[in-house]
């Protein structure tokens, strides 16, 4: 998902949907937004599907005044089934103290036990997301203040989060204590904001400040930005498969370009997993970048041999395995202009069913391509992700169940080759690759290595 909020600036609604739009790409389902006005008091609209095509009307729009406000697109993790808009965030609710809006960007790996032991206790629910637990937790807290009730809510949380709330006179932003999830803090003119990631900071024009350090919790009024520490000092474990996917290539992470990292990526690819080919051609635009240091290293010629629709969204995010078949038809072509007669290496960031690369290597083939070599800029993804990111069970991950040499005579390609975790670790940026015993980053999809115990699906039977 993507989070974004501002705090200080008139029409903070606008800058929330223009923030939004540019953080698209982290989720596709739907939207909302919520806002503060003294004299309106709080409002909200929550809406499925793009931002462009909701929040840019004006009547909409007008219905939501006030120079405070947040916002939330929705990447569903709760994979199949069908959305609702209660499910849509931000959520709201009103206690003693005036109440508190949230947007959460990750999941909670014990939100059923707290659902559980909250429902008892008499809260009353309003959706089926983990993140509603937070709002519960601060009604029912005894502390005197909404950022000392968060506080108090989310020691009793796990997992990953990185969280965008307001009050009516508050901007908050809280990442959890292993930072597995981004958030960045910027300026714009007298006011502040708070983002999933940089490229949003750069459609409003703001300065780019700084990251919201992992486990920190910044309480920002019209007097300033406040720091708070809730948690206990732990070691970060930053999502990995940000830099490969999640985030867009404009955007920096940790004084680093995203785009440059994952053309190191492709480096690295080419030079553990070297091929004698014709064409680099990556799968766009998730491989773009890895493809271009594939081709830069191996001095094999970069070409485009696939061509994407822009009009259609990102096929992970499609929820049924249906539309996921279809939609590599409808979003990829290929250039059989290029193509024909060619060795091809076709660079992607991640095989997760391996639905998408059987239909690419099908219509590559049909192309009249000689030979086909895959080599993907991650490992092999052989785990599911507890932590916010939408990954089928084990049983549907390619990787869970087949050895490499299985995956190759699977998608029937030439050669099929995914980068080592340790090479990912150095083209991030740690030049002495993975340390086995503090992993730097969180790395469980690929290592099976969950730096937070996922304790509801332990219950519901899943296997360390
Ligand atoms: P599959 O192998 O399941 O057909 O899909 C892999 C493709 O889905 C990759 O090309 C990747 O760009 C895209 N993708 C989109 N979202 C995700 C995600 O959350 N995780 C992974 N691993 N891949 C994703
Ligand atoms: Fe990121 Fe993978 Fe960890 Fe999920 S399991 S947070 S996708 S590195
Ligand atoms: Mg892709």
């Amino acid at each position: 998902c993507g989070i974004f909020g501002v705090i200080g600036v008139t029409d903070a609604a606008n800058f929330v949907a223009l923030g939004l739009h540019a953080l698209q790409h982290r989720g596709q389902e739907a939207g909302g937004i919520v806002c503060h006005h003294p004299e309106h008091g709080f409002n909200s609209a929550r809406r499925f599907g793009y931002v462009r095509d909701n929040f840019t009307k004006q009547s909409l729009m007008e219905t939501l005044p006030g120079a405070l406000s947040i916002g939330h697109v929705r990447y569903s993790t709760a994979g199949g089934k069908t959305p609702v808009i209660r499910d849509v965030q931000p959520f709201f609710g009103e206690f003693s103290m005036g109440g508190a809006a949230i947007a959460h960007n990750g999941n909670i790996t014990n939100a059923d036990a707290l659902r559980r032991e909250l429902i008892e206790r008499g809260s009353i629910f309003q959706s089926n997301s983990d993140s509603e637990c937070i709002i519960h937790l601060m009604a029912r807290s005894l502390q005197r203040t909404i950022p000392e009730r968060m506080e108090d809510a989310l020691r009793r949380v796990e997992g990953a989060f990185s969280i965008v709330a307001m009050t009516r006179t508050k901007l908050i932003g809280v990442r959890d204590p292993l930072g597995v999830r981004p958030l960045v803090l910027g300026q714009v003119g007298d006011g502040w904001v708070l983002s999933s990631e940089t490229c949003a900071l750069d459609i409003i024009g703001a300065k780019y400040v700084r990251e919201i350090a992992p486990g920190e919790m910044v309480v920002i009024t019209s007097k300033g930005v406040e720091s708070h520490y809730p948690f206990r000092p732990q070691a970060s474990r930053f999502c990995i498969f940000e830099h490969v996917y999640f985030s867009r290539p404009d955007s920096i992470i940790g004084n680093r370009s995203v785009y440059e990292t994952r053309r190191q990526i492709g480096i690295e690819l080419a030079r553990e997993a070297p091929v004698d080919a014709d064409l680099v051609c990556p799968v766009p635009d998730s491989g773009t970048p890895a493809a271009i240091g594939f081709s830069h290293e191996s001095g094999i010629p970069y070409a485009m041999g696939i061509i994407r629709n822009q009009y259609m969204g990102r096929t992970f995010i499609e929820p049924t395995e249906q539309i996921r078949n279809m939609g590599v038809r409808l979003k990829l072509n290929v250039n059989r202009a290029l193509i024909e007669g060619k060795r091809v290496i076709l660079v992607d960031d991640s095989v997760v069913r391996g639905t998408t690369s059987r239909k690419i290597k099908e219509m590559i083939l049909d192309a009249g391509a000689a030979e086909v070599h895959f080599r993907i800029a991650s490992p092999p993804t052989a785990w599911p992700c507890f932590y916010g990111v939408d990954t089928p069970n084990r049983e549907k991950l390619l990787a869970a169940t087949m050895s490499e040499e299985e995956m190759r005579e699977h998608l029937a390609v030439d050669s099929l080759k995914f980068i080592s975790l340790d090479g990912l670790y150095r083209a991030v940026g740690e030049a002495k690759g993975r340390d086995t015993k503090c992993p730097q980053y969180c790395d469980a999809c690929f290592s099976g290595e969950y730096p937070v115990t996922p304790s509801d699906m332990i219950e519901k039977g899943f296997e360390l």
